[in-house]
């Protein structure tokens, strides 16, 4: 399997995910054309998606999803509860299919399973996506991590996590309190302590790929997200390729593989200086 994740954070959120046969996306929060163009970047036609997915209303996950599936006639997948809040927004859809928190969806050889999120909106989930061996974790807009989120994510191949916000930095940075109230409460974002402890406890020998997503630009520093990642996986650390994703451009498209063989490749990663 292959990930790149086109684009993190409030500006508008998209990742990409394939198989050999099949390729999905993972929300929509940014134009049809800047999709396509960062599609096109890696090496990938929009007009060759399976699917698209959301994970809830918010703008940042849903700004091109009417044009997206209306252009290239791709099925939307998303809640009941999502779907309500957007359809004023994104207009006529060619293709509808409701999914509902832990009831998979197989889009060709790869199983989609939506489970619910503790975010302020109507009905949000995050996914976890197995193909064969392989298992990706995705986690984020969400303000705690419970037992249950905990449950989805164990022994995930790959994580891709939210580190939204340093715990200080949004204390004492510009926004308005009650944004910062809802940012932080448990409804809201994961801050990098939460991220960590999420990586700590769901931390495995068959990890190998951890993305840190959905980092705000004014409350979080780069620096700051990747050591508190890196601590958390401790000694595993330099097993597990460690990468951290961009509002501005795309990440590499990243292959992960179930087979330990390649474990040894990724030893050697280190994060970009910045
Ligand atoms: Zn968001
Ligand atoms: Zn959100």
């Amino acid at each position: 399997m292959k990930i790149s994740v086109l684009s993190s954070g409030s500006a508008g959120n998209s990742t990409y995910i394939e198989t050999d046969e099949y390729s999905i996306l993972l929300d929509a929060g940014l134009s049809e054309k800047k999709l396509s163009a960062r599609l096109a970047s890696i090496g990938r036609d929009i007009k060759d998606l399976d699917a698209v997915f959301v994970t809830h209303e918010h703008s940042d996950h849903v700004k091109g999803v009417g044009p997206l599936v209306r252009k290239h006639n791709i099925p939307l997948y998303t809640t009941e509860g999502t779907l309500k809040k957007i359809s004023s927004r994104i207009g006529r859809i060619p293709s509808f299919a409701p999914i509902r928190s832990e009831e998979p969806v197989a889009i060709g050889d790869m199983m989609v399973e939506p489970y619910a999120t503790p975010h302020d909106a109507e009905e949000s989930v995050a996914f976890v996506i197995r193909h064969g061996d392989i298992k990706i974790g995705h986690a984020t807009d969400l303000g705690t991590v419970t037992p249950f989120v905990l449950e989805k994510l164990k022994k995930s191949t790959a994580l891709l996590v939210e580190a939204n916000h340093d715990i200080n930095m949004l204390e004492v940075g510009p926004y308005p309190w009650p944004l910062k109230q809802r940012i932080k409460s448990a409804v809201g974002h994961l801050s990098n302590e939460a991220c960590g402890e999420l990586l700590a406890s769901a931390n495995h020998d068959g990890l190998r790929l951890v993305v840190l997503m959905h980092l705000s630009e004014t409350n979080n520093l780069k620096e700051l997200a990747t050591l508190t990642a890196e601590q958390a996986l401790g000694e595993r650390a330099s097993k597990i390729k460690r990468v951290l994703a961009e509002q501005d451009s795309p990440t590499e498209l990243l292959s992960i593989s179930a087979d330990p063989g390649l474990e040894q490749a990724f030893s050697s990663y280190e994060f970009p200086a910045r």
